[in-house]
Protein backbone atom coordinates (compact mmCIF):
# COMPACT_ATOMS: atom_id res chain seq x y z
CA UNK A 1 0.00 0.00 0.00
CA UNK A 2 1.33 3.41 -1.18
CA UNK A 3 1.54 6.38 1.00
CA UNK A 4 -1.00 9.23 0.82
CA UNK A 5 -0.98 12.92 0.34
CA UNK A 6 -3.59 15.94 -0.50
CA UNK A 7 -3.45 16.73 -3.89
CA UNK A 8 -4.33 20.48 -3.76
CA UNK A 9 -3.62 23.14 -0.67
CA UNK A 10 -7.58 24.29 0.67
CA UNK A 11 -8.80 26.37 3.55
CA UNK A 12 -11.03 26.88 5.49
CA UNK A 13 -12.07 29.26 8.86
CA UNK A 14 -14.58 28.11 11.70
CA UNK A 15 -15.21 29.29 15.13
CA UNK A 16 -12.88 28.20 17.53
CA UNK A 17 -14.41 25.79 20.86
CA UNK A 18 -12.35 27.75 23.42
CA UNK A 19 -11.95 31.24 22.29
CA UNK A 20 -15.73 31.76 20.31
CA UNK A 21 -13.49 33.66 17.71
CA UNK A 22 -12.99 32.90 13.89
CA UNK A 23 -9.75 30.68 13.44
CA UNK A 24 -8.32 29.73 9.90
CA UNK A 25 -6.98 26.74 9.09
CA UNK A 26 -4.63 25.73 6.22
CA UNK A 27 -4.30 21.84 4.56
CA UNK A 28 -1.34 21.63 2.33
CA UNK A 29 0.25 18.40 0.78
CA UNK A 30 3.27 16.65 2.38
CA UNK A 31 6.36 14.99 1.08
CA UNK A 32 6.43 11.29 1.91
CA UNK A 33 7.34 10.57 5.65
CA UNK A 34 6.57 13.90 6.69
CA UNK A 35 3.63 12.40 8.04
CA UNK A 36 0.89 14.59 10.18
CA UNK A 37 2.43 18.09 10.76
CA UNK A 38 1.24 21.17 12.18
CA UNK A 39 2.72 24.68 11.28
CA UNK A 40 1.60 27.10 14.06
CA UNK A 41 1.59 30.41 13.17
CA UNK A 42 2.05 33.52 15.12
CA UNK A 43 3.61 36.87 15.30
CA UNK A 44 7.14 35.97 15.92
CA UNK A 45 7.39 32.94 13.26
CA UNK A 46 6.36 29.59 12.76
CA UNK A 47 6.87 26.43 15.21
CA UNK A 48 6.23 23.09 13.80
CA UNK A 49 4.66 19.81 16.13
CA UNK A 50 4.74 16.51 14.71
CA UNK A 51 2.12 14.44 17.18
CA UNK A 52 3.27 12.75 19.87
CA UNK A 53 1.21 10.82 22.74
CA UNK A 54 3.60 12.43 25.03
CA UNK A 55 3.01 16.11 23.29
CA UNK A 56 -1.09 15.99 24.77
CA UNK A 57 -0.87 18.30 26.93
CA UNK A 58 -4.36 18.63 27.96
CA UNK A 59 -7.77 16.11 27.00
CA UNK A 60 -10.06 18.24 29.35
CA UNK A 61 -12.54 20.59 27.55
CA UNK A 62 -10.38 19.04 23.98
CA UNK A 63 -7.47 17.81 22.99
CA UNK A 64 -4.23 19.95 22.66
CA UNK A 65 -0.83 19.24 21.77
CA UNK A 66 2.36 21.49 22.93
CA UNK A 67 5.88 21.21 22.43
CA UNK A 68 7.05 23.44 25.33
CA UNK A 69 6.62 26.34 22.95
CA UNK A 70 3.35 26.55 21.26
CA UNK A 71 0.56 24.81 21.64
CA UNK A 72 -2.54 23.61 19.37
CA UNK A 73 -6.10 22.81 20.95
CA UNK A 74 -9.40 20.82 18.98
CA UNK A 75 -6.90 18.92 16.98
CA UNK A 76 -8.98 15.38 17.77
CA UNK A 77 -11.24 15.00 14.86
CA UNK A 78 -9.33 16.55 12.10
CA UNK A 79 -6.58 13.99 13.41
CA UNK A 80 -9.63 11.36 12.75
CA UNK A 81 -10.65 12.43 9.38
CA UNK A 82 -6.57 12.85 8.06
CA UNK A 83 -6.23 9.15 9.53
CA UNK A 84 -10.08 7.60 8.78
CA UNK A 85 -9.56 8.78 5.33
CA UNK A 86 -5.55 6.76 5.52
CA UNK A 87 -3.57 10.18 4.44
CA UNK A 88 -0.01 9.04 5.75
CA UNK A 89 1.18 13.15 4.93
CA UNK A 90 -0.45 16.33 5.61
CA UNK A 91 0.62 19.63 6.66
CA UNK A 92 -1.55 21.53 8.80
CA UNK A 93 -0.94 25.20 9.37
CA UNK A 94 -2.86 27.53 11.92
CA UNK A 95 -2.92 30.77 12.82
CA UNK A 96 -4.09 31.03 16.17
CA UNK A 97 -4.04 28.48 18.69
CA UNK A 98 -6.77 26.53 18.17
CA UNK A 99 -8.65 24.45 15.26
CA UNK A 100 -12.76 25.43 14.05
CA UNK A 101 -14.87 23.17 15.98
CA UNK A 102 -16.92 23.05 13.09
CA UNK A 103 -20.23 20.94 13.77
CA UNK A 104 -18.56 19.21 16.57
CA UNK A 105 -17.89 15.91 14.24
CA UNK A 106 -15.22 15.35 11.38
CA UNK A 107 -17.99 15.60 8.51
CA UNK A 108 -16.24 19.08 7.54
CA UNK A 109 -12.66 17.60 7.61
CA UNK A 110 -13.57 14.88 5.74
CA UNK A 111 -15.78 17.36 3.25
CA UNK A 112 -12.27 19.30 2.70
CA UNK A 113 -10.02 16.62 2.83
CA UNK A 114 -12.23 15.05 -0.08
CA UNK A 115 -12.33 18.10 -2.14
CA UNK A 116 -8.44 18.81 -2.23
CA UNK A 117 -8.28 15.13 -3.11
CA UNK A 118 -5.61 12.60 -2.51
CA UNK A 119 -2.80 11.64 -3.92
CA UNK A 120 -1.09 8.23 -3.84
CA UNK A 121 2.84 8.75 -3.28
CA UNK A 122 5.50 6.64 -4.35
CA UNK A 123 6.96 5.19 -0.90
CA UNK A 124 4.90 2.20 0.87
CA UNK A 125 2.88 3.07 4.04
CA UNK A 126 4.69 2.58 7.17
CA UNK A 127 2.42 1.22 10.19
CA UNK A 128 2.45 0.18 14.11
CA UNK A 129 1.53 -3.20 14.21
CA UNK A 130 0.02 -4.90 17.78
CA UNK A 131 1.59 -7.77 17.91
CA UNK A 132 0.55 -9.31 21.33
CA UNK A 133 -2.23 -8.68 23.54
CA UNK A 134 -2.28 -6.02 25.65
CA UNK A 135 -4.99 -4.77 28.38
CA UNK A 136 -5.20 -1.52 29.71
CA UNK A 137 -7.54 -0.53 32.77
CA UNK A 138 -8.09 2.25 34.99
CA UNK A 139 -11.24 2.43 37.21
CA UNK A 140 -13.19 -0.33 35.47
CA UNK A 141 -12.45 1.39 31.83
CA UNK A 142 -10.06 -0.10 29.58
CA UNK A 143 -8.77 -0.71 26.03
CA UNK A 144 -7.38 -3.85 25.18
CA UNK A 145 -5.73 -4.41 22.05
CA UNK A 146 -4.99 -7.80 20.03
CA UNK A 147 -3.02 -8.16 16.75
CA UNK A 148 -5.10 -7.57 13.69
CA UNK A 149 -4.23 -6.83 10.10
CA UNK A 150 -6.05 -3.57 9.89
CA UNK A 151 -7.69 -1.61 12.40
CA UNK A 152 -11.16 -2.69 13.86
CA UNK A 153 -12.91 -1.53 16.63
CA UNK A 154 -15.49 -2.24 19.20
CA UNK A 155 -16.69 0.31 21.46
CA UNK A 156 -18.86 0.32 24.36
CA UNK A 157 -20.34 3.22 26.24
CA UNK A 158 -22.45 3.15 29.23
CA UNK A 159 -24.07 6.46 30.54
CA UNK A 160 -26.98 6.56 33.05
CA UNK A 161 -29.14 8.19 30.81
CA UNK A 162 -32.09 7.56 29.19
CA UNK A 163 -31.21 8.61 25.86
CA UNK A 164 -28.26 6.77 25.93
CA UNK A 165 -27.32 3.90 28.45
CA UNK A 166 -25.58 1.39 26.85
CA UNK A 167 -24.22 1.31 23.25
CA UNK A 168 -21.94 -1.05 21.36
CA UNK A 169 -20.30 -0.25 17.67
CA UNK A 170 -17.75 -3.03 15.83
CA UNK A 171 -16.68 -1.91 13.20
CA UNK A 172 -13.43 -2.22 10.72
CA UNK A 173 -12.50 1.25 10.04
CA UNK A 174 -11.59 1.69 6.54
CA UNK A 175 -12.00 5.53 4.56
CA UNK A 176 -15.38 4.63 3.10
CA UNK A 177 -16.83 3.66 6.63
CA UNK A 178 -14.98 6.29 8.56
CA UNK A 179 -16.76 8.51 5.79
CA UNK A 180 -20.44 7.09 6.35
CA UNK A 181 -20.62 6.14 9.19
CA UNK A 182 -18.67 7.69 11.84
CA UNK A 183 -17.82 11.51 10.37
CA UNK A 184 -21.27 12.98 10.58
CA UNK A 185 -21.53 11.65 14.39
CA UNK A 186 -21.36 15.13 16.57
CA UNK A 187 -19.53 15.45 20.22
CA UNK A 188 -21.89 15.62 23.02
CA UNK A 189 -22.33 17.11 26.32
CA UNK A 190 -24.57 17.89 29.17
CA UNK A 191 -26.85 20.72 29.65
CA UNK A 192 -25.42 21.30 33.20
CA UNK A 193 -21.42 20.58 31.97
CA UNK A 194 -22.25 23.46 29.18
CA UNK A 195 -23.72 26.07 32.14
CA UNK A 196 -20.96 25.03 34.84
CA UNK A 197 -18.18 26.11 31.27
CA UNK A 198 -20.30 29.47 30.19
CA UNK A 199 -20.19 30.45 33.65
CA UNK A 200 -16.32 30.23 34.02
CA UNK A 201 -15.87 31.84 31.07
CA UNK A 202 -14.87 28.28 28.98
CA UNK A 203 -16.08 26.61 25.45
CA UNK A 204 -17.08 30.44 24.41
CA UNK A 205 -17.58 28.53 21.05
CA UNK A 206 -19.52 25.58 22.31
CA UNK A 207 -23.60 25.80 21.28
CA UNK A 208 -26.48 23.72 19.62
CA UNK A 209 -24.59 24.14 16.38
CA UNK A 210 -21.42 22.35 17.65
CA UNK A 211 -22.54 19.70 19.69
CA UNK A 212 -25.32 17.35 20.94
CA UNK A 213 -26.56 19.15 24.11
CA UNK A 214 -28.50 16.85 26.82
CA UNK A 215 -30.43 17.46 29.23
CA UNK A 216 -32.24 14.81 32.30
CA UNK A 217 -34.28 13.47 29.82
CA UNK A 218 -33.35 14.07 26.02
CA UNK A 219 -31.63 16.24 23.27
CA UNK A 220 -32.26 19.71 23.28
CA UNK A 221 -31.13 20.07 19.63
CA UNK A 222 -34.01 20.85 17.86
CA UNK A 223 -32.95 18.50 14.89
CA UNK A 224 -32.23 15.67 17.31
CA UNK A 225 -29.78 13.07 16.34
CA UNK A 226 -27.90 12.28 12.80
CA UNK A 227 -27.39 8.25 13.97
CA UNK A 228 -29.75 6.56 17.03
CA UNK A 229 -26.76 5.74 18.54
CA UNK A 230 -24.32 8.91 17.55
CA UNK A 231 -22.90 8.69 20.92
CA UNK A 232 -20.81 5.69 20.68
CA UNK A 233 -20.43 6.72 17.17
CA UNK A 234 -18.78 9.89 18.17
CA UNK A 235 -16.44 7.73 21.10
CA UNK A 236 -15.02 5.57 18.28
CA UNK A 237 -14.19 8.68 16.08
CA UNK A 238 -12.85 10.22 18.78
CA UNK A 239 -10.30 7.31 19.24
CA UNK A 240 -9.41 7.09 15.44
CA UNK A 241 -7.76 10.80 16.32
CA UNK A 242 -6.44 9.83 19.91
CA UNK A 243 -4.76 6.99 18.15
CA UNK A 244 -3.51 9.02 15.49
CA UNK A 245 -0.94 11.13 17.71
CA UNK A 246 0.79 7.94 17.74
CA UNK A 247 2.69 9.07 14.62
CA UNK A 248 2.19 6.27 12.17
CA UNK A 249 -0.79 4.86 12.19
CA UNK A 250 -1.64 1.86 14.13
CA UNK A 251 -2.87 -1.60 13.23
CA UNK A 252 -4.84 -3.72 15.56
CA UNK A 253 -7.98 -4.61 17.09
CA UNK A 254 -9.13 -2.62 20.14
CA UNK A 255 -12.18 -3.61 22.27
CA UNK A 256 -12.77 -0.57 23.98
CA UNK A 257 -15.00 -0.21 27.15
CA UNK A 258 -16.15 3.54 28.43
CA UNK A 259 -12.90 5.43 27.73
CA UNK A 260 -12.17 9.14 26.44
CA UNK A 261 -9.38 11.38 25.33
CA UNK A 262 -7.95 10.82 29.07
CA UNK A 263 -7.21 6.90 28.79
CA UNK A 264 -6.72 6.57 25.39
CA UNK A 265 -3.79 8.74 26.04
CA UNK A 266 -2.12 7.04 28.75
CA UNK A 267 -3.08 3.71 26.77
CA UNK A 268 -0.84 5.12 24.17
CA UNK A 269 1.59 5.96 26.46
CA UNK A 270 2.30 2.69 27.96
CA UNK A 271 2.29 1.05 24.17
CA UNK A 272 4.95 3.65 23.78
CA UNK A 273 7.31 3.20 26.52
CA UNK A 274 6.77 -0.74 26.19
CA UNK A 275 7.25 -0.71 22.50
CA UNK A 276 9.68 -3.28 22.14
CA UNK A 277 7.54 -5.75 23.61
CA UNK A 278 3.94 -4.69 21.92
CA UNK A 279 4.98 -2.88 19.01
CA UNK A 280 6.56 -3.81 15.36
CA UNK A 281 7.35 -1.24 12.72
CA UNK A 282 6.34 -2.64 9.57
CA UNK A 283 6.44 -1.59 6.04
CA UNK A 284 2.81 -2.21 3.45
CA UNK A 285 3.54 -4.18 0.69
CA UNK A 286 3.48 -2.62 -2.70
CA UNK A 287 1.01 -3.78 -4.82
CA UNK A 288 2.48 -6.05 -7.12
CA UNK A 289 0.67 -4.46 -10.59
CA UNK A 290 3.43 -2.09 -12.32
CA UNK A 291 3.01 1.58 -10.66
CA UNK A 292 2.89 2.48 -14.52
CA UNK A 293 -0.53 1.25 -15.52
CA UNK A 294 -1.61 1.95 -12.04
CA UNK A 295 -4.03 4.65 -11.27
CA UNK A 296 -2.28 7.84 -9.75
CA UNK A 297 -4.88 10.23 -9.04
CA UNK A 298 -8.07 9.54 -6.37
CA UNK A 299 -10.65 11.84 -8.10
CA UNK A 300 -12.46 13.84 -5.30
CA UNK A 301 -15.75 12.64 -4.15
CA UNK A 302 -18.51 15.03 -4.85
CA UNK A 303 -20.71 15.29 -1.65
CA UNK A 304 -23.09 17.92 -0.10
CA UNK A 305 -21.24 21.01 1.43
CA UNK A 306 -22.14 19.88 5.54
CA UNK A 307 -23.86 21.95 7.90
CA UNK A 308 -21.12 24.16 9.52
CA UNK A 309 -18.61 24.70 6.43
CA UNK A 310 -19.69 27.64 4.52
CA UNK A 311 -16.88 28.54 2.22
CA UNK A 312 -14.30 25.89 1.78
CA UNK A 313 -11.99 27.36 -1.05
CA UNK A 314 -9.41 25.87 -2.80
CA UNK A 315 -6.37 27.76 -2.96
ZN1 LIG B 1 -14.83 14.38 19.95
Amino acid sequence: MHQTTIRNTVRCTGIGLHSGKQVEMVLRPAPEDTGILFALRSGSGTSFLSPKPRLVVDTGLATSLGNGHDHIATVEHLLAAVRGLGIDNIRIEVQGRELPIMDGSAASFVYLLNQAGLRRQTKARKVLAITKPIVFSRDGKFVKATPHDGFEVNYTIQFAHPLIGRQNLNLEVTPDIFATDLAKARTFGFLREVEYLHANGLALGGNLDNAVVLDEFGVLNTDGLRYPDEFVRHKLLDFVGDMAVMGLPLQGRFEVFASGHALNNSFLRYLEDNAAEYLEERTLELPTIAPAAAPAKVAPKQQPVPAGLRQPVMA
